[in-house]
């Protein structure tokens, strides 16, 4: 099983000598000077704010279980995660009294039968009141099942398309060079409801990868309990040069307690949930999101320009970046190409940036290196997935499995069934060649499982 890191409470400045060293003699730990917990380093005098190592922990867990597991057909007591653990081999083992195959576990000796997952009425009804974004109630009425028999179908079809999506994803994503781009979003709900929402997708196709959101049924402790009504979330403003807006943009996050408190406004929890701060997601996120770079050689983490969101794509390529394998950008869209900027340093930090005709970009782990050939090009790819999504999601989920369960099933539909100029993210990323529409995705993903 990989390994996840569990200690993220070192230096995070790129260029100290202390950058991602644990337990560092430099180190006051939980220094409050200024006004809020910090790891100080003496080293290179920055304060990343403390964070609470179990909780990320538990959520890790959490999140894990939600988007890489649940493995159909094989071993249930081996390789339980895609990406994150490979495989074991099974063996045919005789057949069942009812004459279904069973299978033998080459590495643990368990023999199990595969499920068989039949094409039936009842999956398709619940698709299409997914398709047409129908209230649960009205869902569950539309389709005629009881209210137990609809939300079995709905795990069901989540289960049904992750698999079939996880599975392709791995036969791909074994790359020499990978592109990611990330950024967070809020998604509001019904009754002030929503969820901050980590999205990342590959960046020559658009292929949404991973959404996380920072709903958790971990018991929490009332300093880690999302209550904020407030929004500290740093805004684009349309000034005269790219330098102002940057300059801009950075003076909004001075406002903050400290760098990584992003607010996202009020945002009330579902039933029998709490909701983590963004940071805190951040941290889970990105360590969740190794599942797609671990097998590439070298990879390049396009993040927005969020300060919350560089400590957690810092910490989770650690490694990488000291190999010089990895490179994280922060990056800001930009609506019209202005004067370009080459290498100015801007900002608290003295953050080095330039721009092209798409973006301003600064290379957060590379600094100082002229940056010509920015691989990032289509900049507003997570911004169509998220809009994709508040226009297809029922607004009155108030349940932490249907909201996961819905969140997979809108992912896999957009990947394979919205287009842009007549393709699929699917097939741009070169998974298949087909263009699906619901109801196919659904049989193929149901034929490729049963096979
Ligand atoms: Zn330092
Ligand atoms: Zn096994």
């Amino acid at each position: 099983m990989f390994k996840f890191a569990n200690n993220f409470n070192c230096c995070k400045a790129v260029h100290c000598r202390n950058f991602g060293v644990l337990n560092s003699q430099d180190y006051i730990h939980k220094s409050t000077r200024l006004g809020y917990l910090s790891t100080a380093c003496k080293s290179c005098g920055s304060n990343p704010p403390w964070v609470n190592n179990e909780l990320v922990a538990n959520i890790i867990k959490e999140k894990l279980e939600i988007h890489f597991s649940a493995k159909l057909n094989h071993c249930p007591k081996c390789s339980s995660y895609f990406f994150f653990e490979k495989d074991t081999r099974l063996h045919k083992y005789g057949f069942t009294s009812s004459g279904r195959q069973r299978q033998q576990c080459a590495a643990c000796g368990s023999v199990f039968t595969k499920a068989n997952f039949k094409k039936n009425k009842q999956l398709q009804a619940v698709l299409s009141t997914i398709v047409n974004k129908q209230e649960t109630r009205e869902a569950i009425k539309t389709t005629g099942l009881s209210p137990k028999s609809y939300y079995f179908y709905l795990h069901q079809l989540s289960l049904i398309l992750a698999n079939f999506s996880r599975i392709n994803e791995e036969k791909i994503i074994e790359r020499k060079y990978l592109g990611l781009h990330s950024e967070g979003k809020v998604l509001s709900l019904k009754h002030k409801r929503g969820v901050y929402s980590l999205i990342s997708s590959e960046i020559n196709s658009g292929y949404i990868l991973l959404q996380s959101h920072n709903l958790t049924r971990t018991k929490l402790h009332t300093e880690d309990n999302y209550q904020a009504h407030s929004s500290t979330i740093v805004v684009s403003h349309d000034l005269e040069s790219t330098e102002n807006m940057l300059v801009d943009r950075y003076t909004q996050n001075m406002k903050r307690k400290h760098f990584e408190q992003l607010l996202v406004g009020e945002l009330k929890a579902l039933t029998k949930c709490s909701l983590i701060y963004p940071d805190k997601l951040a941290y889970v996120h990105f360590q969740l999101l190794n599942a797609f770079t671990r097998k590439s050689q070298k990879y390049d983490h396009f993040i927005e320009h969020e300060s919350t969101l560089r400590a957690g794509a810092l910490m989770a390529s650690l490694k990488e970046i000291k190999k010089a394998n990895a490179n994280v950008y922060f990056f800001v869209p930009l609506a019209k190409a202005g004067e370009h900027i080459n290498g100015k340093k801007i900002g608290w930090w003295n953050d080095r940036w330039y721009s092209n005709e798409f973006a301003a970009y600064c290379p957060v782990t590379s600094a100082g290196k002229k940056d010509t050939a920015v691989p990032l090009k289509e900049t507003n790819d997570v911004e169509r997935f998220y809009s994709y999504l508040d226009r297809n999601i029922n607004k009155g989920i108030n349940s932490f499995n249907v909201i996961n369960e819905v969140f997979e099933i809108q992912r896999v539909l957009f990947n394979y069934g919205e287009l842009t100029e007549q393709q699929s993210r699917a097939n741009r990323i070169g998974i298949t060649d087909k263009i699906y529409t619901p109801e196919s995705l659904l049989d193929e993903a149901l034929h490729s499982i049963n096979a």
